[in-house]
């Protein structure tokens, strides 16, 4: 990561003044907001997945190996703490930041200081004020103890230290007009009720959809096309259709009725007692079968550099791959030929396919989309079985004997 780092145009190569002969600095990279609508932009005209937002797209530039790559994305960096120092810490917080400063490491803009309860909230009340017009994302505030020695009396619990806090700010809310349900279908065949929405400005960003969550949630909040909804959306998390305002519904407006059946291809939906989600049951569903190829690519799981959703529908579409196995079998001639693909995203993306293949075991385990394993399970099945032969060969008693697993997931382990 360190030839990544020093492609950030901020940090500085050389320090300033004396610096002790060890010294650690600890902070945050962070993208720009208008230097991610610019890459995201320019992905777009390329080809290529757009960043979800610019948290993700900083990480993910971080993780590439290109450093010539990492050079042209917008990021910029704050240090804001020390980790070793052979010598002369500042005594605190502010005189840290100070000295920082003076080596040549950007610092945090945004600083209050404050000894009573009161000037924290009005500091916090500030910063919520102002944050909308930074020019980076923020979804909260850290209080720290000024005086380093008092950190050290109040030392840590096992999770995190006494002497700092995260305040987060609440989710910001936005009243809207619902002009439809659509139903998403996901990975495993769950429906789900997608809102859209008369766009409309929130947290920051436009937000023409919101999760509905599913059948019950749409009953309980009584949630009508063309009502004037509140919609809800905080940090990364996906927007939330919140409860519905009443007073302002139309006449006649009729209470929804979920389809039962799968939008993409037909086949009846259905639903276990104790689930509250419609799924397609059809293994052959072409939405499905574009999720996993997704979920496969995903940079939490094989970390498939462009196998977004633009490209896997494309394969899909044609024929050219619809389960993990054929991805690996795919031509550069084939993924050129699709649209919006040129030869050098094409290769990029057979690349990222062979890099895949020297990721951890875990990646591999929660790609497959087993139902019920996420990467906490996947990772504990890869600490028992060390390859995937050994994995197979489990029982499910076997399974049920490790750490965080139970019969649920055993058994959906088992039949996969
Ligand atoms: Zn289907």
């Amino acid at each position: 990561i360190t030839s990544n780092l020093k492609t950030i145009r901020s940090v500085p190569l050389k320090l300033n003044g004396k610096p002790p002969k060890v010294l650690e600095v600890r902070g945050e990279v962070f993208m720009t907001k208008s230097g991610f609508e610019k890459l995201n932009e320019k992905r777009k005209a390329e080809g290529e997945e757009p960043f979800a937002n610019p948290r993700n797209a900083a990480a993910g530039s971080l993780k590439m190996l290109d450093p010539k790559v990492v050079a042209e994305r917008p990021l910029g960096v704050f240090l804001y703490g020390l980790g070793e120092v052979s010598e002369g810490v500042p005594p605190t917080q502010l005189k840290v930041l100070d000295w920082l400063e003076q080596l040549g490491f950007p610092t945090t803009e945004m600083i209050w200081t404050g000894r009573m309860h009161g000037d924290l909230v009005a500091a916090i009340n500030e910063l919520d004020e102002v944050r909308q017009e930074l020019d980076y994302e923020t979804d909260g505030a850290v209080i720290k103890l000024n005086q380093l020695t008092l950190r050290d009396q109040c030392g840590a619990t096992a999770k995190a230290p006494r002497w700092a806090i995260a305040y987060k700010y609440a989710a910001e809310q936005a009243e809207t007009v619902l002009r439809d349900i659509t139903i998403q279908v996901g990975r495993t065949g769950s429906l789900t009720p997608v809102a859209e929405l008369e766009p409309v400005s929130v947290a920051g960003s436009t937000v023409s959809r919101a999760t509905l969550h599913n059948e019950e949630e749409i009953q309980r909040k009584d949630v009508r096309i063309g009502d004037t909804v509140v919609i809800e959306k905080a940090g990364e998390i996906i927007p939330a259709v919140v409860r519905v305002v009443t007073d302002k519904r139309r006449k006649g407006a009729k209470a929804y009725v979920l389809p039962k059946e799968c939008p993409e291809c037909s086949t009846v939906a259905t639903k276990l007692d104790e689930d509250v989600v419609w799924r397609c049951a059809n293994p052959d569903c072409p939405a499905q079968a574009r999720g996993r190829l997704e979920h496969y690519c995903a940079r939490g799981a094989m970390d498939i550099e462009g196998g977004g959703e633009v490209l896997v529908r494309q394969l899909i579409e044609r024929g050219l791959a619809d389960n993990i196995g054929e991805l690996y079998k795919l031509t550069l001639g084939e993924v050129a030929s699709l649209e919006r693909m040129a030869d050098k995203s094409a290769q990029n993306f057979l690349d990222g396919l062979d890099a895949s293949k020297e990721r951890d075991l875990w990646r591999l385990v929660f790609g497959l989309g087993i139902l019920h394993v996420g990467t906490g399970v996947a990772k504990a099945l890869c600490r028992r079985y060390k390859d995937m032969d050994q994995l197979m060969d489990a029982t499910e008693e076997d399974l049920v004997a490790i750490d965080d697993v139970g019969d649920v997931i055993a058994q959906s382990v088992h039949q996969w």
